[in-house]
């Protein structure tokens, strides 16, 4: 599309009127919905609830019966139809719903109306393949329209999708098929990443070579004969055959509120992947009403999340959130720095996006290759700036608002995990005072607590275990397979608490920092000290690009700090700047705080969404066997550390 074909087809777009709920319902930013929410939780989840489009109403609540909860059981509805067939109804069909990007540069549109048909046609095609109602579907697809497609067709029949990002290994994926029971799998010949192919086809091919129950595999061409895909005959069907000729309406199956929506394994920061269960309406509930009120987005709004569908940001807040909310967002195929490292800028100039939500991870990259490149690009257009995934350090905060929000934009740092299903913890913009490194407060419906070993509140300033001491509507239901799992992992150690597994502290305000895992907590002679805060003093050096802090056992400290450095383009490792920064952390947060050991590494182990890992850290700094690996982004990173420091 070229520059100007791109800005007409905006200002066409802009016509359409916002959808009615909606627009009575965002110009509510009224400080005193804080208070009323907390009167009564539960009437403010129903308002939010009817929100929705339902086919037979609920007239239940919340029912608690610990740990396990169910919401607004007796009710009827299909996700679809929240998302797609009443902004359609209500004369909204020709709004833009998505346009992609892919990689190489080519762009799809697709409006509400060609989205609906779209997910019908797929839905038929499903069928055929012999998806029914209550079973799951694996996806292992790239960022293309198709997997969003994929997703709600799912939905529309009846089936509940398991996508699985598509870099993982086979391995990985046919571990997450078999622990769904999948039966059919969507996925594509190939997808764009850096130029190459990533060969998504033969993963699955390979996958598939051991035992599964998969019976069908159903295609996308996205890359062509580039991506070399064979096609086994009986199992496996192109996508545009299977969808060729078949009708653009299919009857949306009535669910109810407890019904399977999805399954998706966590990233495995911690442990061995989760299978987190999200029911119909509490989750659907949940990402409406937080989409609406963390973003606040208008009809005129180019909203971009930058998270791929194969993670939980990328179901709730690039699929169903901003669907049900009837927004625009703008979807990318490929990696930020290709064909150069200003290809996030270049999108947000061209496609004039207004909201931006990306990850800490992301942005600490963006810091390493300099403000030069978003500062060749016109971000005037973006009034909205989001975070989420990691802790967010001061330093990156502060970068990210003036260098990419032009000191105008307020930047929403967004607490959350796949098991809350939606943000819990994030400032309002507009209502709530933002914080460089803190998420602000929990959200309207939502209760927070900071307590102490012994489950008492922790003081005003004191670091602590965070709690969450209310059911919410978009809370698993559960790990699948695995009910004593769900248990143990997060209502055993805080009973009648939901335990988030990350440390925060509350200052006087009733502000929450969050100090990262509670594993990732150190106790250095006593002191409590946040792997997160020693990472953050290293970056704030101005030849630090990012770190990962571990704490290492010591026979006279308890743990000692150890600390992994990747310095900036051009700066050679010496012992001297080792020692440089270690006074460096001494002098910013206090000489307990100096580590003992840096370790100079190019690259850090990370998941594949971006995190990263310090259990394994912890295993090399510990000289211990490693842990599973399977989800780390290039595992040849932990051998190289390995080899170098295991006897450091
Ligand atoms: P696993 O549970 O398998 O170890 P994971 O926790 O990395 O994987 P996710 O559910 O994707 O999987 O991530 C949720 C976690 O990410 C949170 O518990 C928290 O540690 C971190 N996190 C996400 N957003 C933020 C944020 N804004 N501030 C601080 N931490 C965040
Ligand atoms: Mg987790």
């Amino acid at each position: 599309m070229s520059h100007d074909a791109i800005e007409s087809f905006w200002r066409e777009e802009r016509r359409y009127p916002p959808p009615p709920a909606f627009a009575a319902q965002a110009n509510v930013r009224d400080p005193a919905v804080y208070d009323e929410a907390a009167r009564d939780p539960e009437a403010f989840w129903a308002a939010e609830a009817r929100g929705l489009e339902w086919m037979t109403p609920f007239t239940r609540g919340l029912e608690w019966d610990p740990p396990f909860a169910r919401w607004f059981s007796d009710g009827r509805l299909n996700a679809t139809v929240s998302c797609l067939d009443r902004h359609v109804a209500a004369g909204r069909g020709g709004k833009v719903a998505y346009v992609w990007e892919g990689e190489p540069g080519d762009v799809r549109v697709l409006t509400y109306r060609e989205l609906l048909a779209e997910v019908c046609r797929c839905a038929h095609a499903l069928r055929r393949l012999g998806v029914a109602k209550g079973d799951r579907v694996t996806l292992y697809m790239g960022q293309v329209p198709e997997a969003v497609v994929a997703m709600l067709a799912c939905a529309r029949l009846g089936a509940a999708h398991s996508v699985v990002f598509g870099g993982f290994s086979p391995d990985a994926l046919r571990e997450r098929i078999r622990d769904s029971q999948s039966r059919v799998v969507v996925t594509c010949d190939g997808g764009w990443r850096r130029g190459q192919v990533v060969p998504l086809k033969a993963n699955v091919d390979a996958a598939l070579a051991g035992e599964t129950p998969v019976e069908r595999v159903l295609v996308v061409r996205r890359v062509g004969d580039a991506a070399g895909a064979v096609l086994e005959p009986g199992r496996d069907v192109w996508w545009h055959e299977a969808l060729q000729g078949a009708p653009e309406a299919f009857p949306p199956e009535p669910m109810a509120s407890e019904d399977l929506l999805f399954l998706l394994y966590t990233s495995g920061t911690t442990g061995k992947p989760k299978g987190i269960v999200h029911s119909t309406a509490g989750y659907l509930v949940g990402v409406a009403s937080t989409f609406r009120w963390v973003f606040d987005a208008k009809p005129e709004d180019v909203y971009w999340c930058t998270a791929d569908v194969g993670w939980v940001t990328g179901h709730s807040y690039v699929v169903y959130g901003p669907l049900a909310n009837g927004a625009t967002s703008l979807l990318y195929e490929g990696a930020p720095d290709w064909p150069r490292r200003d290809r996030f800028w270049d999108l947000v100039a061209r496609h004039r996006a207004t909201i931006l939500y990306t990850a800490p991870t992301a942005i600490r990259t963006f810091m390493r290759w300099g403000e030069a490149l978003p500062a060749a690009h016109d971000l005037s257009s973006l009034r909205l700036l989001g975070s989420v995934g990691e802790p967010i350090n001061p330093e990156a905060w502060v970068w990210y608002h003036r260098h990419i929000g032009g000191g105008r934009c307020p930047v929403v740092d967004t607490w959350w995990q796949t098991e809350t299903g939606a943000i819990v913890i994030a400032p309002l913009p507009g209502l709530t005072e933002c914080r460089p490194g803190s998420a602000a407060r929990p959200l309207p419906g939502y209760a927070a607590e900071v307590v102490d070993e012994e489950g008492r509140p922790a003081a005003a300033g004191a670091g602590g275990f965070l709690v969450l001491t209310r059911p919410w509507p978009s809370m698993l239901r559960g790990i699948h397979g695995d009910p004593e799992r769900y248990r143990t992992t997060y209502w055993a150690r805080f009973p009648g608490k939901y335990f988030a597994g990350d440390g925060c502290r509350r200052d006087a305000d009733g502000h929450y920092w969050l100090l990262g895992r509670v594993d990732d907590i150190m106790l250095v002679a006593g002191h409590n000290i946040s792997t997160m805060e020693v990472e953050s003093a290293l970056v704030d050096h101005p030849e630090v690009a990012e770190s990962a802090v571990v704490g290492r056992t010591d026979a006279v400290k308890g743990q000692a700090i150890a600390a992994f450095v990747t310095l900036k383009g051009g700066v050679e490792p010496t012992p001297e700047r080792a020692e440089a920064l270690r006074r460096h952390v001494a002098h910013k947060l206090g000489a307990i705080a100096r580590p003992d050991a840096v370790y100079f590494t190019a690259e850090l182990p990370k998941t594949r969404s971006g995190k990263i890992m310090r259990r394994l850290l912890r295993d090399i700094a510990e000289g211990r066997a490693l842990g599973d690996t399977t989800t780390l982004a290039d595992p040849a990173v932990v051998r190289e550390l390995r080899e170098r420091y295991e006897h450091a």
